[in-house]
């Protein structure tokens, strides 16, 4: 009680933190890429990531602290799953890349990391 919480976890009718996944957790359900959104005022910038190069162990939301907004420099980002994946992963019933738009771009895997931004 009382204590502060932590914006990127979720918590419970008691207030208990529920644990989040973790990066390996994901990728072990064939999650690989993530949804990130820069919430800085008047920007909305919005990018697919690839998970990659993030350790296994690492909370899928704290991605977010890794990360800077390649078209405003801030750091107001907010990481989600990726639900156009895991649709089309859904309807393919194969790999993570099968299934997707031609126009679908991760970043670092089809398009190279603006180094340690997106
Ligand atoms: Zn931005």
């Amino acid at each position: 009680m009382g204590e502060r919480r932590n914006p990127r976890r979720a918590y419970d009718r008691e207030g208990r933190e529920i644990a989040p996944p973790t990066v390996g957790s994901l990728r072990d359900q064939g999650e690989t890429t993530a949804s990130v959104y820069c919430h800085a005022r008047g920007c909305g910038h919005h990018a697919i990531i690839s998970t990659d190069r993030f350790p296994a162990d690492l909370p899928f939301p704290d991605i977010a602290l890794r990360l800077r907004c390649s078209v405003c420099g801030s750091r107001q980002v907010v990481v989600m799953k990726d639900m156009a994946a895991y649709y089309a992963r859904c309807t393919s019933g194969a790999g993570p890349a099968t299934g997707l738009p031609p126009s679908y771009r991760v970043i670092g895997r089809d398009v190279p990391w603006p180094d340690r931004q997106w």
